[in-house]
Formats: C-alpha cells, structure tokens, sequence
C-alpha cells in the first residue's frame, strides 16, 4: 500500500523546513522529502551558516591586526587549517542537528531522499538507503532551492576551480586566489581567504560590485575592500580558464587590466545561482516555470495546481534564506486556510563583508527609476560616538523618506553590524513608520542604533551630532 500524506514538504531548507514545521504546529499530518541525514538545505550546509563562522574569524584576524593602533599587539596569526574547519563543521553539525531533534519532537515524518513528481497528486521518493517509496498527498510544498550557476563554456570544477560550496570546505590557502564574480557570495568568500593569507583578485564584468545595493553605500564597502583584496577589477571579464593541475591559467579582458594573462593558485566562480527546478517530474503536473527557470506562483505560493505551493529558490528573487522561510509561512497559512499573502514591504538584505552592508525596502535608486518622491537623509558614523569607541568611523545610515508624507521607505546602513541593525529598519517599514516615529524614539547611548534615529532627526534639519539645517 502507498504512504499518504496530508503535506509534503520537498526540500528542508530553511524554506522547507519552516513550512514543515509550522504546518506540524497547525495540526497537519506532515512528511519532509530531504537528502540529508537532518533538514538545513544549502543556508545550513553550504551556504549562510559556515560562511558566516568563517568571517567571524576573518574579522576576529582584522581585528587583532588592527589592535596595534590602540596600543595592543597579537603578533601574525597561526592558522591551524584542520582545526578551524572543525570548528565550522561543528557549528553545521549542532544546528543541523537541532533542527532533527525539532524535526522529531513535531512528529513530522522524515524521508532522506529525493521526491519524483509522477502526478499532481503522486510522489515517487528514492531514499538514500537505496530503497523506493510511493506517496500521495492532499498538498505538496516544493522547497528545491538553488544550486551554484556556471559560465556557460567554462570548464567544470575540479581541484582548483571552486564553486562556493568547494570555497566553503577550505581545503588549503591558496597563495592567489582569483574571485569571478562581484556579488555578495565572492566578496564574502573572497574576504574570508584574504584575512586567512590569500591574495586575492575580484573580477566583475559590471561596472561596479553589488548590483542592487545604493552606490553611496557600496562606495564606503569598495574603499575599505581595496585596502582587503589585492585587486578589484570592474567591467572585466574572464575570457578563458584552464587548469593546469598545479594552478590556473587565466585570461582577462578590461579596461583597467595590465596583465591580460595570469596564474592564479585556485579560482572561485560565484556568478549567482540557478534555481532547481528541473529534473523531479513538474512535467507531469500543470506547474509553469519562466524563462529564468523560477516556478511561477501566485501572491500565496500557490503554483498552477492549486493544491501545490512553490516557496524559497526555487520561487523566485531574492534568493535568501529570511525570504524562503517566510514564504513558507504564507504557504501553510493558506493551506491552513488562513488569509494569507506574500507581500512584505522590506525584505533585508545583508552583505556579511567587513565592514558590513545592509539595506531594506525601497532603495534610493528604485527610488528614482520608479519616480517616487524621496527625500534622503545619510548619517555619516563619523559623528557616532559608538562608532568612534569601535574605530569604525568610516560607515553610514541613510533613509529613504516619502517626501509627500514622511514614511519611511527603504533604509541602507554600511559599517560594524549592519546586518543587526537593519532589522530596525525592516520594522519601521513595515509599520509604515514615520520619520517622526524614528525620531522620538528613545535609542540607548552610546550605539549604533542610535544613526537610524539620528538620520530621522536629519529628515527635519535637527540632528543633534550633524549640523545640517533644513533648507526652507
Ligand atoms: P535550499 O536551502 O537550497 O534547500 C533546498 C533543499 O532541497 C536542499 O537540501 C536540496 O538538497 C533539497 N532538494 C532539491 N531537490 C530535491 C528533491 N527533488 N527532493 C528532495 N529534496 C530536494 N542567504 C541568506 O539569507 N543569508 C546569507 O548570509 C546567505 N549566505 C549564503 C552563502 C552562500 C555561500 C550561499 C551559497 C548561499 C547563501 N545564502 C544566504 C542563500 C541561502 O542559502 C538560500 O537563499 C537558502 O538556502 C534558500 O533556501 P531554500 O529553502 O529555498 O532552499
């Protein structure tokens, strides 16, 4: 007899997994099809979590290099190799087991292996363990995520020749590592081989890095980051790779590039990421993908089988873990028949480089593009007493103001902790927050937190620490 099931959810990434589980706290009757041994997905496993334990040891390094200044000296790091990436497993392992004691105590049925669509209502699963399930199901979430993308005619991975996953294992420290790509995955892989000893080169064929981030912000990042990399080559290309075993042989073609040919140790490609959507039978359902290979869905996640819900990646930009997890949420809530719809007004975005670069809502230059009336007010840290305490004087907080009607609509912060502070930010837009709001809230002395109400104060030509009259 088949296994049925009221929900499956396939693929326990944070999407997955936090759809699974709210479905289980609703009451459903819930199976998670995933090929791991416990749900994390590519945020746990390969992506946001052993990252972000890497580059807080990369700031810890900058740090101690840094301390000289204050009177403090470290002496040059040792970097035992072994010791620091069982660290970073250890922290994979403990969360990722977490979340299969969660899995366990929701009574949510665990499947490791991969889900086939026969039909709209017919799964045929292949577990890891080599044998076969069938599975029916009154609904189905699809949570397949994203897989690193490729330069079409490049040669495939191998020893040298890195995608972020391979990046993230940190087999050595390569002398010269090459960086393809200058989106937020190689700037932050990049920083973490650089603090370890690598010298590092960026190559990004746009004429700046972190498409999508507000210029004035990334200005700040580039500045310090060509102080971190060895070079930063924009409107560049990478025209030809090949690897010799020993190392890799490159060809750039750029304005500002002196040396057409060069040698690099390892290459890591980071040009984005291609969602999975292919390969587990959505031919034999009604559900549409688009050009870009995204399922296409409608304001609840709901794909063209009404019954079938589509979250995370795999759904569409941005491809970030908060996003998918949300997603989720909405997907269970309209299962659950609640009232539900996608349809946040900031969704952050974090850049965990050093110093960090985060932003929320409607940017400056969508700003403009779209012809929204915008008045924007920059808090310069260097008028911060935290930030001076920290010697981060070099960051800032800028908000993006409805001039008709003083909301606030998008928020960018560049420096120390950016990634924590925005959250402030995603608050204040979604409770479509004034200016004032911001203002007359009362933020503790001395942090960084502090800049956001400053900026607001700035709306109205009244900071405390900036002199900047309102112009009448
Ligand atoms: P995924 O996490 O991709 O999980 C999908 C799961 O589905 C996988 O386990 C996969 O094996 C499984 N699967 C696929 N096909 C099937 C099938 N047929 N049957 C069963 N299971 C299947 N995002 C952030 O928000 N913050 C960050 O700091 C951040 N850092 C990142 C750093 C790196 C290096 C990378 C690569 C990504 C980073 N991301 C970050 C992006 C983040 O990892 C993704 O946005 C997030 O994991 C997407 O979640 P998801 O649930 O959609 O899918």
């Amino acid at each position: 007899m088949n296994d049925h099931t009221q929900l499956v959810v396939i693929g326990g990434g944070p999407g997955g997994y936090a759809a699974a589980f709210l479905a289980a706290d609703l009451g459903m009757k819930v199976t998670l099809v995933n090929p791991e041994p416990n749900p994390g997905g590519v945020c746990l496993y390969r992506g946001c979590i052993p990252s972000k334990a890497l580059l807080h040891v990369a700031k810890l390094i900058s740090e101690t290099r840094q301390a000289e200044k204050w009177g403090v000296q470290f002496g040059e790091p040792r970097i035992d190799l072994p010791k620091l990436r069982a660290w970073k497993e250890d922290v994979v392992q403990k969360l990722t087991g977490g979340l299969g004691m969660l899995t366990r105590q929701r009574k949510i049925t665990y499947l490791q292996g991969y889900a086939r669509f026969l039909d709209a209502h017919r799964l045929a699963v292949d577990l890891t363990n080599g044998n076969k399930k069938e599975l029916t199901f009154e609904y189905a979430i699809i949570a397949t995520g994203s897989r690193p993308a490729w330069i079409p005619g490049f040669p495939p991975p191998d020893e040298r020749i890195m995608d972020s996953t391979a990046a993230l294992e940190l087999k050595d420290i390569p002398e010269k590592l090459l960086v393809v790509g200058g989106g937020y995955i190689g700037l932050e892989l990049g920083s973490v081989y650089a603090a370890l000893g690598s010298r590092v080169t960026v190559v990004e064929m746009l004429p700046g890095l972190l498409p999508g981030a507000d210029r004035d912000l990334v200005r700040y990042l580039e500045k310090q980051l060509q102080r971190t990399f060895e070079a930063i080559l924009l409107n560049t290309r990478v025209v030809q790779l090949k690897s010799t075993g020993k190392s890799v042989k490159v060809k750039l073609e750029g304005e500002k590039v002196t040396e057409k040919e060069q040698v690099f140790d390892r290459v890591l490609i980071s040009v984005g990421r291609k969602p999975n959507s292919r390969g587990f039978g959505l031919e034999n359902t009604r559900i549409s993908v688009n050009e870009k290979g995204f399922i296409e869905t409608d304001i609840q996640r709901r794909t063209a089988e009404p019954h079938i819900f589509a979250i995370g990646d795999v759904a569409g930009e941005p491809m970030l873990a908060h996003k998918a997890s949300a997603e989720g949420r909405v997907a269970v809530e309209a299962i659950a028949g609640k009232k539900a719809a996608f349809e946040p007004a900031a969704i952050p975005a974090v850049v965990f480089t050093d110093p960090e670069l985060a932003w929320a809502g409607l940017t400056e230059t969508q700003a403009r593009e779209e012809g929204i009336p915008v008045e924007v007010t920059r808090f310069p840290w260097a008028a911060s007493g935290r930030a001076l305490t920290l010697d981060q004087p070099e960051g800032l907080t800028k908000l993006v103001i409805d001039s008709r009607n003083e909301r606030i609509l998008g928020v960018g912060i560049v420096g120390s902790g950016a990634g924590e502070l925005i959250s402030e930010g995603a608050l204040a837009i979604e409770m479509a927050s004034l200016a004032s709001d911001l203002k007359w809230t009362i933020h503790p002395h001395p942090t960084l937190s502090e800049t956001l109400m400053e900026a607001a104060e700035m709306f109205f030509g009244q900071s405390t620490h900036v002199f900047r009259p309102k112009r009448k």
